[in-house]
């Protein structure tokens, strides 16, 4: 597999659209190099994993077709993961499709459904998928799990166990593990640390990329629903006690804030043994 990162940067992206901080100031004169578009990825070339509102630069920035991707997975419903006024303009007059077939499917949690739902046309539908249950997409096997992301500690449909505590979502929000060939992926954006359930259904399934959600950077937690460096770290340590990692497993950080990103060098001084992803970034595995 090969997994693109289209966008490694969380809500708000570095520069942050609306601010003045030093990083932003810094990614700013960096130009191009220092951007960090809002979060996406593509896998083996037509498998999209979410679709937020800077696709349209991604496409132009990595010279792809949105034309041939026939299946996005969507993480969560937030707007930096999936915007549905980009994602409709695949219908009737704004997209002539030709060559190809016309239906994309959009899979995800219920209100990833709530959203898609008003714009269901013969271009494009939704599937709801439900955690731990693997589903086959395109030869992909793909199977949801739980995050602990749109979490409160008294309201909400969704309860979820982080660190010994309940807590309540507002929409089943996933991470996926994405198997194929032999190989596996697991795509951990927007989360905070793993729960034990997640450990417990991937013990002994070692994977090959891990991708893991770093918003807070080096900062101790900031947001709740995330993670950061120290977070990942930790992670890695104990994805391989559980059998699911092992030397040979690559580890990136990825979804970065502006808050918590001192920039590229100074994270990988920080996180030794992990990739830290920018935008058009290629992992093979
Ligand atoms: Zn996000
Ligand atoms: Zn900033
Ligand atoms: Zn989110």
């Amino acid at each position: 597999m090969k997994l693109l990162y289209l966008g490694t940067a969380a809500a708000e992206g570095i520069p942050a659209l609306f601010c003045e901080c030093e990083a932003c100031q810094k990614a700013r004169a960096l130009s191009a190099k220092g951007v960090h578009t809002r979060s996406g990825a593509m896998l083996d070339g037509t498998f999209k994993i979410d679709f937020g509102p800077d696709s349209y630069k991604q496409m132009l920035d990595n010279g792809l077709s949105y034309a041939y991707v026939h299946s996005v997975l969507v993480t969560h419903s937030h707007e930096d993961h999936l915007d549905v006024d980009e994602l409709q303009l695949r219908r009737g007059t704004f997209a002539q499709i030709t060559t190809t077939e016309k239906l994309m499917t959009v899979y995800g949690n219920e209100r990833v459904g709530e959203k898609v739902r008003r714009h269901e046309c013969e271009y494009f539908r939704f599937q709801l998928l439900r955690p731990f249950e693997t589903v086959q997409i395109e030869g992909y096997g793909v199977t949801p799990l739980e995050a602990v992301h749109c979490i409160s500690k008294d309201s909400g449909l969704y309860p979820v166990i982080h660190e010994g505590t309940q807590y309540f979502r507002s929409e089943e929000a996933f991470i996926y593990l994405i198997e194929k060939d032999g190989k596996r992926l697991l795509y951990g954006h927007d989360t905070a640390k793993l729960t034990q359930k997640n450990f417990d259904f991937l013990k002994g399934k070692r994977l090959d990329l891990v991708s893991l959600d770093c918003t807070n950077g080096f900062l101790e937690t900031k947001w709740v629903g995330h993670m950061g460096a120290k977070d990942n770290l930790l992670m890695k340590e104990r994805l391989i006690v559980n059998g699911s990692a092992d030397e040979k497993t690559i580890f990136v950080a990825n979804h970065f804030s502006h808050n918590g990103y001192p920039g590229q060098k100074e994270l990988e001084a920080l996180m030794p043994g992990f990739l830290i992803a920018y935008d058009g970034m290629e992992v093979e595995f």
